[in-house]
């Protein structure tokens, strides 16, 4: 590890005050950063920052209150736009999360413009929340959902994607970069190729977002879905990023305050963009929290973080292989901080329980990718993701801790 990384990962850690805990008598190991990350400080502050100084509802009101609380809200909004170079702030729609982005495309767009006998594409390695949605959506409609196999290594056969697309294909949703696996897509061709048959594309980027540099422009995504608390922020909320002509086209989804433009009982008109998707009041704290999780995000510098999780990533994996009996599921070529692995005889929660006791958090189970796991033919993995925050001593703890998870139950 290079020492100005080192230094990145030594102040960084100064600022997440959660890490500065013994958990089981031993400094916690926190790697489970693919279920959701840290917050640092300054995120945290902005939450009760809000609380403690301008909590009012947005924008219907004029009092100094509402304006300081709305002008902060829509910062997020705009701050969003650049991070994703977005060619236009209305294109930002905020939501609980990735899921809750998924499933709005589904039921606006699917339920609008997809008809029986139309194709839906999506991957081996999709989370839960890019099937399941998807599924209800052809059960209504009687849709047909189409899935790109993936080769040992847990990358996506691309050739077998191509001739999937079809001039019924309508939908293409696909991850970034895999939750289990670790996996980074070319989404970039996987996007191109849908276009050449005239699908909209959709990219979860939820687990993207804390690690690749994203700019939707240059991808030409239909849709991409993100969610705050894997990105420094708080939980429960994120956004999704649509061309503005598609979200124009669809219909609202769910109805009620602000998203309306005049209400009377004979009929309705709808807001605007980006309003006409955000019913009700939004969760406001965290959306202004999510603007300080990008300042923090931005003046690391993604390609920084990027950079020095690899290196993490490459630390790990080499030390991980070196034991007897350990398999790592996912070897793609690109791939995120995200180390997925299963151990001879020893089941995943027992290895997530003994590591726990040495105040190392790890992920077991089949990740919501319960087919990913079919795929594989097991039940699930264990699994290590890395931080900027986390260290190579860290890795050093799980490297040690699974030699004890073996010596008990191998
Ligand atoms: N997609 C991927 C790849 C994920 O890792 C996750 C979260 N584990 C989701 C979607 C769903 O995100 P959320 O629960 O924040 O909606």
């Amino acid at each position: 590890m290079s020492s100005s990384n080192h230094i990145i990962s030594a102040k960084v850690r100064e600022q997440f005050p959660i890490l500065h805990q013994e958990i089981n008598g031993k400094p916690l190991v926190y790697f489970d950063n693919a279920a959701t990350t840290q917050k640092p400080q300054v995120v945290i502050d902005a939450i009760s920052g809000y609380y403690s100084g301008y909590n009012a509802n947005i924008h219907r009101g004029i009092h100094h209150l509402a304006e300081k609380a709305t002008s902060a809200f829509e910062q997020t909004r705009k701050g969003i736009q650049r991070f994703l170079n977005a060619a236009k702030q209305e294109e930002i729609i905020f939501t609980y999360g990735t899921t809750d982005g998924i499933n709005l495309i589904a039921q606006t767009y699917g339920r609008a413009f997809l008809n029986e006998g139309d194709e839906i594409i999506i991957s081996t390695m999709e989370h839960h929340s890019n099937i399941v949605p998807w599924q209800m959506l052809c059960e209504e409609k009687g849709c047909i959902l189409k899935v790109i196999p993936i080769n040992d290594e847990g990358e996506l056969l691309m050739e077998e994607y191509k001739k999937l697309l079809t001039n019924k294909t309508k939908i293409v949703s696909v991850v970034y970069a895999s939750n289990a696996l670790g996996t980074v897509n070319p989404v970039k061709d996987i996007i191109d190729a849908a276009h050449e048959v005239g699908a909209v594309t959709i990219i979860d980027a939820a687990q993207a977002t804390s690690h690749i540099k994203i700019d939707v422009q240059q991808l030409d995504t239909d849709f991409l879905c993100f969610s705050a608390h894997k990105l420094y922020g708080p939980t429960g909320m994120g956004a999704l990023y649509g061309k503005e002509d598609l979200l124009n086209k669809m219909p609202p989804w769910r109805g009620g305050g602000e998203m309306i433009k005049e209400v009377s009982f004979e009929k309705t008109t709808y807001n605007e963009l980006p309003y006409k998707f955000e019913a009700g009041t939004p969760n406001i704290a965290d959306v202004i929290a999510l603007q300080t999780a990008l300042d923090f995000v931005n003046e690391l510098g993604l390609e920084n973080i990027a950079s020095y999780e690899q290196e993490l990533l490459e630390y790990a994996t080499e030390a991980l292989e070196a034991i007897e009996g350990l398999t790592i599921i996912g070897k793609a070529k690109e791939k995120v901080s995200v180390i997925s692995f299963i151990m001879d005889g020893i089941h995943p929660q027992d290895i997530g329980v003994i590591l726990d006791q040495q105040g190392i958090a790890i992920r077991t189970g089949h990740h919501c990718t319960q087919p990913l796991m079919q795929r594989f033919g097991i039940v699930g993995t264990s699994r290590a993701s890395f931080a900027v925050y986390n260290t190579k001593e860290e890795v050093d703890k799980l490297v040690a801790g699974l030699q004890k998870v073996k010596r008990l139950l191998a």
